[in-house]
This record gives structure tokens, C-alpha cells and sequence, in this order.
């Protein structure tokens, strides 16, 4: 274990927290983390298989079967003075239960008020279960996500474990793909590297990004996301595009920029029509950027639990900063966001979220660059939309006639069915209201006719014949996209072309 979350850990034991909370799904790992905190005295464990067990063996202490966590927890609750030290795994499975609480919380309140008694509850468990009344007396340790120089001397003793040599090179470019994984996971990996080949070379960097990804997905809330989009696949939005090749540049040239005294770029808040481009911007963004790109699903991180949710975010914040520099995509901010400020018990967990994403957005120094899209803004609070927030707000639109242009370019060329016979500008007058979506749809549909009517190209009258029997977006979500406008014009906001 690294020696930071040893030292983070004994700082709580020394500051007398009364109950730490691990969340870690790796027992042994943990077990190790305690020993190097604890080191002189006995550690008393109870777990859901053994009962009352051994620490180090975890042989049972106690072959009495009646003898429950509530025995165990009483009779260190009774205890006059002295210092002890508990560790309970698996808690979650008890934490439903009134006396287990009760007794957890009274050993601790007499930690925080008698003299000479000290008692440290160590609760680990895979999973984060917090109940009400628990919830000011516990501290949730993380086990930190180990840093570029950890992650070197993981490597470096993984190897001599083994006797196997791994070049400095090999393990300077390693070392950058595994940023963002536990110590467990990193040395999972390289096992699995070790045994596909008997040794670590720099092939291995693409099995360490396809697990990575792995990893990463089964947090259940951030994806990793590997699309071939560039800035040239966009049709329009130069000024919004000109404005990320601006921050690309700093982005890409960080240290010198900083040194310099730019501000590290923060983010900006895509608004505005269906089908428009902005999920097409997010992923452009990262290749322009030369970053990962990691999808954000808020919805996903709503949790019954007390905590929970922020718990799940925090988590994917600490991923993302870890795997950064990159780009932070929040597709669908409002639905996220929904009820804040209205009463109910969702609501208040929205709330306390929206309070958490703001604070971290407006004070992160770090090199996320967040890409949040939205199409309904007409729900979000004020302070959101405030100057400092993101770095600027683009109100993406549907294209003109230059912009459709360029996307019926781009479209038919992409399927190679681009040419000059083709008089793109005669369909312009007749695709007024079309989004990039339908345009799309109209180019797809077209070739595909053509394809079954054994046609050897397309023809202007064969788009056309399309276009007449495609309804536009704007006649198709009318409604939609009036209440946009509207929420759009109360607000100041640059256009994106
Ligand atoms: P929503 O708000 O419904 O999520 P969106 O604005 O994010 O929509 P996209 O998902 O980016 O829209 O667009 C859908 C598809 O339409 C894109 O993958 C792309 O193929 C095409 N498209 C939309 N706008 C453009 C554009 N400006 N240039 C080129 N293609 C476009």
C-alpha cells in the first residue's frame, strides 16, 4: 500500500475518529493498510464468516455461535477505559439493524466524551452504507489513487518480485497509461500482462488502456469513450470551433501556459437545438484536445443511501482527475439537475449534487476540461449559468444555409458519393429548419435508395425527392424548440456561429 494512504489513515487514528469507514472490495489490501497503522497493539476483527476472528489468522476467537457482532460490540462498549482497535467487515449487511447502530454509536460518543477510553472502529466493506445516525460520526477514508512516481515503484517492485527486468523507458510510458487505477487494479493488470507474455514490455501499454477501460466502466457512472471524430466531421460552428482551437492550444502546451500565467481552461456549456452538433463537439473536442474522453452518466450516480450519490460523484471526479488531462463529457445536464430547490426527498439529493458540481467546477484547478450539453435550460438554476462557472455558454443553433451546405458536404463525402454534379445550393432553400441530424438522415436514406435501385451514384433530384418526403426537425419538435428559443433569450449567451 502506498505511503500515502498509511500516512492519511494514521492521521484519522491519531486524530481520534471514532469510526473510519474503508470502502475497498480488496480485504487483504486493506488488512495490510491497517497493520502498518496499527502496529502495537491487538486488532480485534469481526466478519460476517468467522464472527469474532483472529486479525492475523482469522482463526475464530470465539467458537460460540451466540456470540453476534451485538455480543461483540457490547462488550467493548463495556469496557472502562483502555485503547482498542475494531475492525468490522462487511458492515453493510448489519447496518439495518437498530441495535448494531445504537451500540456503534455509542462506543464511539464514548470515545469522543469519556477519559481514557479509546476505542477505533475500523468498518470496511466493498460498499459505501451510511445510516442517518451514524453520519457525523464517521469518516470515510478513500484508499488515494497512487501518483505517477507510486505507480513507478509499483511497477519497479512488481518486477523485482518477480525477477523480471522492465526496461526505465518501458516503465516511464507504463507508468503514464495506468494514472487513474488503484494499486489492486494496477497490479492485477500487470499480472495479466506477465502471465500473456512472461514478461513487461511496451506492448502491454494497449492491454493496460483495454482494461483501464474496464475498470473504469464498472464504476457504473464513467465511460471511456474512443470515437474517430475530428473538428472536420463539424459543419459550421466556426466561432465555437475557433474558440476550442484557442484552448486547445493551451491545453496542449499546459506547462509552458501556466508558467506563463494562463488560467488552466475549465469548461464550457453547449446549449441549445436537437441534433444540432453538440454531442458531435464533445467528441471532436477531445482529438483536438489529444486527450481521453470520459462520459459522464449523472443519472447513474443517484444512490438510495445516505451519501451515496455524492459519494459516486466524488468517486468520478477523483477518476477523472486522475485520468487527466481529458475531457469530462456531461451529456444531458437538465435531467440531472431536475427538482432543484422543490422539496421531496430526490430533490434534496439533486440538490446537495448540484451544490457539489458547482463548487468543484468553479474551484477545480485541475486539468478536466468539462463539456457540458444541454437542450433545456429552462430548469436550471441561475447560479449555474453564472460568468466563472465554465470558461463560456455557446447557444448552438440550426444551420444556415452555409452550414447546411457544409454538412451535406461532409455527409456525402464521408460515404464518398460527393460530386460536382451534385448543386448542393439548390437544396439549401429547401432544407431551411433541417438540423445536422436530419440532414444526415436525408443523406443515409438517399445513398441507400440509390444502392437498391442499382443507381451507380446519386443524382441533386434524388436528394431532393429525399428532402420533400422528410419532415424537419422544426416541424417535428415545433414545441420543443420554441420553449428553447424562449429560455435562450433570457439568458446572455455567445452564438456558437
Ligand atoms: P441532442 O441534443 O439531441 O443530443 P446533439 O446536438 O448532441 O443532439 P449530435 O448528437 O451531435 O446532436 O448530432 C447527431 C448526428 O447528426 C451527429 O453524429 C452528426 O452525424 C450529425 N450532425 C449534427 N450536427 C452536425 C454538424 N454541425 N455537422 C456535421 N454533422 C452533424
Amino acid at each position: 500500500m502506498t505511503s500515502n494512504a498509511v500516512h492519511l489513515l494514521a492521521s484519522y487514528v491519531d486524530a481520534l475518529r471514532p469510526i473510519i469507514y474503508i470502502k475497498h472490495f480488496d480485504f487483504n489490501a486493506v488488512d495490510i493498510l491497517i497493520k502498518q497503522v496499527v502496529t502495537n497493539q491487538e486488532i480485534h476483527e469481526y466478519n460476517d464468516a468467522g464472527g469474532y476472528v483472529y486479525f492475523e489468522s482469522k482463526n475464530p476467537k470465539c467458537y460460540n455461535i451466540s456470540y453476534d457482532i451485538e455480543t461483540f460490540l457490547l462488550n467493548f462498549y463495556h469496557e472502562d477505559d483502555g485503547e482498542n482497535f475494531l475492525v468490522l467487515k462487511d458492515i453493510h449487511f448489519y447496518l439495518d439493524n437498530p441495535k448494531v447502530i445504537a451500540l456503534l454509536k455509542s462506543i464511539a460518543l464514548k470515545t469522543l466524551n469519556r477519559e481514557n477510553f479509546y476505542t477505533t472502529i475500523f468498518m470496511v466493506a466493498s460498499k459505501l452504507v451510511i445510516p442517518n445516525e451514524l453520519e457525523n460520526l464517521i469518516t470515510v477514508f478513500d484508499i488515494p489513487i497512487p501518483q505517477v512516481n507510486q505507480i513507478r515503484n509499483i511497477i519497479k517492485q512488481f518486477s523485482q518480485n518477480l525477477n523480471c527486468n522492465v526496461e526505465n523507458n518501458v516503465i516511464e510510458e507504463l507508468a503514464l497509461s495506468f494514472k487513474g487505477l488503484s494499486e489492486f487494479e494496477i497490479i492485477q493488470i500487470l499480472n495479466l500482462a506477465y502471465q500473456n507474455g512472461g514478461a513487461i514490455n511496451k506492448d502491454d501499454k494497449q492491454l493496460i488502456i483495454q482494461e483501464k477501460e474496464q475498470f473504469i466502466k464498472k464504476t457504473g457512472t464513467l465511460e471511456i469513450l474512443n470515437f474517430p471524430e475530428t473538428i472536420n466531421d463539424i459543419g459550421g460552428l466556426n466561432k465555437l470551433i475557433f474558440w476550442l482551437q484557442k484552448k486547445a492550444k493551451v491545453f496542449k502546451n499546459l506547462d509552458q501556459a501556466i508558467k506563463y500565467g494562463v488560467d488552466i481552461p475549465k469548461g464550457i456549456l453547449l446549449v441549445g437545438m436537437p441534433g444540432c452538433g453538440k454531442s458531435l463537439v464533445a467528441k471532436a473536442t477531445a482529438r483536438l484536445f489529444e486527450v481521453p474522453l470520459l462520459r459522464l452518466d449523472i443519472g447513474k450516480l443517484l444512490g438510495k443511501y445516505v451519501g451515496e450519490s455524492e459519494e459516486n460523484f466524488s468517486k468520478a471526479i477523483k477518476i477523472a482527475e486522475a485520468v487527466s488531462p481529458c475531457i469530462l463529457w456531461v451529456d444531458e445536464i437538465e435531467k440531472a439537475f431536475a427538482g432543484i430547490g422543490e422539496s421531496g426527498g430526490g430533490s434534496d439529493v439533486t440538490t446537495r449534487l448540484f451544490g457539489n458540481f458547482l463548487t468543484w467546477i468553479q474551484e477545480k484547478e485541475n486539468t478536466v476540461f468539462v463539456v457540458a450539453t444541454s437542450n433545456d435550460i429552462s430548469k436550471f438554476p441561475a447560479e449555474f449559468l453564472r460568468k466563472g462557472r465554465f470558461d463560456e455558454l455557446f447557444f448552438v443553433d440550426l444551420p444556415n444555409g452555409e452550414e447546411r451546405k457544409k454538412i451535406f458536404e461532409i455527409h456525402l463525402k464521408k460515404r464518398g458519393k460527393y460530386h460536382k454534379n451534385i448543386d448542393i445550393i439548390s437544396l439549401l432553400d429547401q432544407t431551411e429548419g433541417y438540423c445536422g441530424a436530419d440532414i444526415e438522415a436525408i443523406v443515409k436514406e438517399t445513398i441507400e435508395n440509390a444502392f437498391i435501385d442499382n443507381k451507380d451514384t446519386i443524382s441533386t433530384d434524388d436528394l431532393l425527392a429525399v428532402i420533400k418526403s422528410t419532415e424537419s426537425i422544426s416541424k417535428s419538435l415545433k414545441k420543443k424548440i420554441e420553449k428553447i428559443r424562449e429560455s435562450l433569450s433570457k439568458i446572455s449567451i455567445k452564438p456558437a456561429s
